[in-house]
């Protein structure tokens, strides 16, 4: 018996602008006002443990206007968990707990624990992904250093211009056709890749367009790291850091499809290859906005050693969150939490620049009451409609959801969403203006 006490919250919500983009829903009362639909329990779980609850858990349907795929629905519901005084080891024993009970009764299968635990720049040096399919390994292999004297100019000027160069040996795929080639090869592109690069190795040669630029001493480089052999396809990614990772991790799971098609490589649906993703940055630097965001959400605690970097260099903070990953799919992530009112103002305001006032208005309460005496804290939330979908053997959530939406975000049955009144729309104090 864990204890946890379970409490229900609030689907209508505040706008806290931070995550996802947020149902909104107007208020007859407060003209001009409104609500947002919770994204997520997350405030209110903390404050839940500045309250005393310790230990609380919550089957909680969630709502985000995100763009839908097979594995998306605009609500859904998650396993909702928080606890006071638990560190990391606390949370990674009690969920891989409750993961291999849910296996054991449901499926009768024994899951090994402690599961793997795998740092965020692992993941992606090997797999390209903070999420990776660990089930068969054509890993990643950096090349970086090797081609920053080439003749090959592309991969040299990337290389030396702070970029990475990346490959992977999709073994016995020389046979892909030439309209499979481009079909990669728009996928790359779809990732900012400039085109995709790759060597087949038929007939004992290598066959490229750009194997006439490399050098004995490259060619033998990539024979020995990548296990070269006849039959093998070599791709590349020459691009920055995160950009190469991105665009080979995603090649990589192509390629593997490609191989199980031609039944040169079997990964089984019942091989649940069970890992924590930790050490996530607590930052990332958003390009377009100009500023920091927080990877995980902005209530994560810094790792201890690493917060001193918080006014110097956010970009090597890591932070206090771990996501279990489970056949390329993450399956739930949570932290643990900044539960120091002036640490969190300061991650609000010094490190994110989200003005004061601003920060005040909707982070105030908080904040205030972590004055109170907030006791350490942190916890994790685990996709229930993805669990169900995958211990059920789909890959879509919609297969396990009863009146899921269209991709479209329709209901097609009830027929929603519909137009209202003009005499609802005059309640809510909403005038339409209808896209050109
Ligand atoms: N609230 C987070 C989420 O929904 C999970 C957590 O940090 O507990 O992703």
């Amino acid at each position: 018996m864990q204890e946890f006490i379970e409490v229900e919250t609030p689907a209508l919500f505040k706008s806290t602008p931070e995550g996802a983009r947020e149902y909104l829903v107007p208020s007859r009362i407060h003209a001009g006002q409104f609500y947002a639909l919770s994204q997520s329990p997350q405030q209110f779980k903390q404050i839940l443990m500045v309250a005393g609850v310790e230990k609380y858990f919550q089957i909680a349907r969630c709502f985000r206007d995100e763009d839908l795929r097979s594995d998306r629905q605009m609500e859904f519901t998650q396993v909702d968990v928080e606890a006071s005084f638990i560190d990391r080891e606390g949370i990674y024993s009690l969920f891989e707990g409750m993961l291999k009970k849910v296996w054991k009764d449901v499926l009768g299968h024994d899951l090994p624990t402690p599961f793997p635990r795998m740092p965020y720049i692992d993941a992606m040096n090997r797999y390209g992904v903070d999420k990776p399919d660990v089930r068969f390994g054509m890993e990643l292999v950096d090349f970086t250093e090797l081609f920053k004297t080439s003749a090959f100019k592309v991969f040299a000027s990337t290389a030396t211009g702070g970029g990475a160069i990346k490959a992977i040996n999709a073994k016995g795929l020389a046979d892909l056709t030439q309209g499979e080639i481009k079909a990669l090869e728009e996928i790359a592109k779809s990732l900012g890749a400039k085109g995709l690069a790759f060597i087949k190795v038929e007939g004992g040669e290598w066959k490229s367009p750009i194997v006439k630029f490399f050098s004995d001493a490259e060619k033998a480089a990539l024979t020995a790291q990548l296990g070269l052999a006849e039959g093998d396809m070599l791709f590349f990614a020459a691009a920055p850091w995160e950009k190469a990772c991105a665009i080979l991790g995603r090649i990589r799971l192509e390629a593997a499809a490609l191989l199980q098609k031609r039944g040169k490589l079997t990964i089984r649906a019942d091989d649940w290859q069970f890992l924590w993703v930790v050490d996530f940055p607590l930052m990332s630097y958003d390009e377009a906005e100009n500023r920091y965001v927080a990877t995980h959400h902005p209530f994560t605690a810094p790792v201890a050693e690493d917060a001193a970097y918080l006014d110097t260099d956010p970009k090597k903070v890591r932070g206090q969150h771990y996501d279990v990953v489970l056949n390329g799919m993450e399956l739930g992530g949570g932290s643990i939490r900044i539960h120091q009112p002036a640490l969190q103002k300061k991650v609000f305001e010094d490190v994110l620049k989200i003005p004061a006032d601003v920060v005040e208005s909707r982070f105030g309460y908080m904040l205030k009451a972590f004055t109170y005496g907030a006791p350490p804290h942190g916890g994790i939330a685990f996709g229930l409609d993805r669990m169900v979908a995958l211990l059920c053997g789909t890959t879509s959530i919609r297969d396990v959801i009863a009146f899921p939406k269209t991709q479209k975000g329709q209901d097609l049955m009830a027929q929603s969403p519909t137009p209202v009144t003009a005499k609802q729309l005059k309640e809510l104090h909403i005038n339409i203006v209808m896209p050109e």
